[in-house]
């Protein structure tokens, strides 16, 4: 397994849509661990596989459990397709790997049904409740090219736009400063 670097809104990848997956192989079970990875040491709670580089459609995500948040519970999704959602809405405080340190309130469906393949090509269909709705649902976005900020409103958007330009600024000159 190895760490991939996380790509950086406005990368135009994060705005690509994602391929499904005619077979599940090893270099999917490959790229599938590499994510994990990658999101435990973000650390984040989901990971798309264009925000490494990659345009399979496939996902993590381990949103932990209720009664034991330090038992890891990872999930791997392949070719995900949401089924069924509810009407009933929750929101959520969203935040994003590829938009670091921003973070706004997001309404979604408070379920969702998901059609999908596991690591090893196993057809699977579940509901998805609480964090792990909203959790799916913005990975989901991401293979179909879309930024949680793209569900606010404009002005919302654009500020929280303009405070991650200001962000990463701040963070390159730092860098450049070590
Ligand atoms: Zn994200």
């Amino acid at each position: 397994m190895s760490i991939r670097n996380i790509v950086i809104e406005p990368d135009p990848i994060l705005r690509k849509k994602s391929e499904s997956l005619y077979q599940v192989t090893n270099d999917t079970r490959k790229l599938l661990d590499d994510m994990l990875e990658t999101m435990y040491d973000a650390p984040g709670i989901g990971l798309a596989a264009n925000q490494i580089g990659s345009l399979h459609r496939v996902l993590v995500m381990d949103c932990g459990s209720r009664d034991d948040e330090e038992t890891p519970r990872p999930i791997k999704i392949i070719n995900p397709e949401i089924t069924g959602v509810s009407e009933e809405l929750s929101s959520y405080e969203e935040g994003c790997l590829s938009i670091p340190e921003q973070f706004a309130e997001v309404d979604r469906p408070a379920v969702v049904r998901v059609k999908y393949l596991d690591e090893n090509g196993q057809k699977h269909e579940r509901l998805f409740e609480g964090l792990e709705a909203t959790c799916v649902q913005h990975e989901i976005d991401h293979l179909d090219g879309i930024l949680f900020v793209d569900h606010l409103s404009n002005l919302k958007r654009n500020m929280l736009m303009k405070k991650l330009k200001k962000y990463l600024k701040e963070r390159d000159e730092d860098d450049a400063h070590d």
